[in-house]
């Protein structure tokens, strides 16, 4: 036996309250924590079936497809990213991948460990994938079969033309895998207008619910590719043939693996939040916050990464200033103001700041409580700036708009 002496100092866990500004988890409604505290079903209940179609419906409307294979994979962002991945590559198959950030880089490898070669479309740091290179890579390799992108990289906030990069994927007689993760809810995410084959996306940014589910959806010519394998899907768990009987049409359930039944709970209500508030509403809401936060992060004199035209509205990167210790002032917006703020990845590690505005973190109180902390911390580090100039630029913004600021 080993004893509970070992344990008998650690007693329940209170998280603290902390106000969530970073790359994703984002800030949770009190609505959804209350759905993910509903009582647990069986999840091959009749009761839960219902709730799993509805998830369909909604994940078709938040994803604007009419995609029949539109479900949430039991696992984090990167397991949906697997599960495009695992699916539609065969050993041999040759795959385009844009990589400008940090997801470029694990789709590379995803497509290698499935056994394909990939072909990588290289863009810069904080530069949206250009579509001229792409089409470059296209001709150069009529043998290719599927060509990946992020649409929104959390890594520098930027966003890339998803619209372009599918037509021209199409024109080549590609298939297409867009990631999603922090798009999906927050700017415009058109799957059946773009004509998208795949797409992954994830729980905890813009759609604001606990981690740990990945909403996909794939086209009808995604599931032929699929059902036309000539090998079958390395991955056990991930294979779509299996799981279509789990969490596909009409027919009886088959067991495959139990559903994480409470964050199924969760998700259906952060869903059922985003379609009352309406797409086009929520798209505008990232926007507002993001414009209010833009002008006061300015007003310190911040710059920003990526140029305005490709700006995604829920990922502000700005440079750290000159001089400024940059893990400094992340912990001491966690530590004295309770406010999580993301850290540059790779070639920006402390080169940058990552301001998240997703989901229900996307609010006027958030954008005000966040430049006044970054306003007292940076000012306490002995950067120069005019107190109350950057509260005033984002009260301007939304004046502006017509919204009053908290
Ligand atoms: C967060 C993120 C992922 C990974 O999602 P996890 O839930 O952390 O596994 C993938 N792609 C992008 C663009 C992301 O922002």
């Amino acid at each position: 036996m080993i004893s509970y002496a070992q344990a008998a100092n650690i007693v329940s866990f209170p998280p603290p309250q902390r106000t969530l500004m970073g790359p994703g988890p984002s800030d949770i409604h009190p609505r959804v924590i209350k759905a993910l505290g509903q009582p647990v079903i069986g999840h091959l209940d009749p009761a839960c079936v219902a709730m799993m179609d509805e998830l369909k419906a909604l994940l078709r409307y938040a994803f604007q497809t009419e995609n029949a294979l539109t479900f949430a994979v039991s696992g984090p962002g990167s397991v949906g990213m697997e599960t495009c991945f695992v699916n539609l590559v065969e050993p041999g198959d040759k795959v385009v991948v844009c990589r400008n950030g940090v997801f470029g880089g694990r789709m590379i490898e995803n497509v290698q460990r499935a056994g394909g070669t990939a072909v990588v479309v290289e863009d810069a740091w904080g530069e949206p994938v250009d579509p001229q290179k792409l089409e470059e890579a296209l001709k150069q390799h009529p043998d290719a079969k599927l060509v990946a992108f992020v649409h929104a990289e959390t890594s520098t906030g930027v966003q890339s033309d998803a619209a372009a990069l599918a037509a021209l994927a199409r024109a080549h007689g590609c298939l297409t895998i867009a990631d999603t993760v922090t798009s999906l809810g927050g700017t415009p995410v058109l799957l059946d207008a773009w004509g998208i084959d795949a797409s992954y996306s994830g729980s905890q940014k813009c759609l604001s619910c606990t981690p740990g589910l990945s909403p996909v959806s794939f086209s009808d010519r995604a599931v032929a590719r699929i059902k036309a394998r000539k090998s079958k899907v390395q991955s056990w768990f991930m294979d779509l043939n299996l799981v279509l009987e789990y969490w596909g049409g009409a027919t009886k359930r088959t067991y495959h693996h139990t559903a994480p039944v409470n964050s199924l709970y969760a998700l259906h209500e952060a869903l059922v939040m985003l379609a009352e508030e309406g797409l086009e509403n929520a798209w505008a809401r990232h926007r507002n916050n993001h414009l209010a936060l833009k002008a006061g992060l300015e007003a310190m004199g911040l710059k920003f990464l990526v140029r305005e035209e490709a700006r995604l509205p829920q990922l502000n990167a700005v440079h750290v200033p000159e001089g400024v210790a940059d893990a400094e002032v992340r912990t001491r917006l966690l530590t004295e103001y309770n406010l999580e703020i993301g850290a540059g990845l790779g070639p920006l590690a402390g080169k940058v700041w990552r301001f998240g505005l997703m989901g229900y973190s996307s609010r006027p109180e958030n954008v005000m409580l966040c430049l006044a902390a970054l306003e007292s911390v940076l000012a306490g580090s002995g950067y120069a700036l005019t107190a109350g100039a950057a509260a005033a630029a984002a009260r301007d913004a939304y004046a502006a708009q017509g919204t009053v600021a908290a």
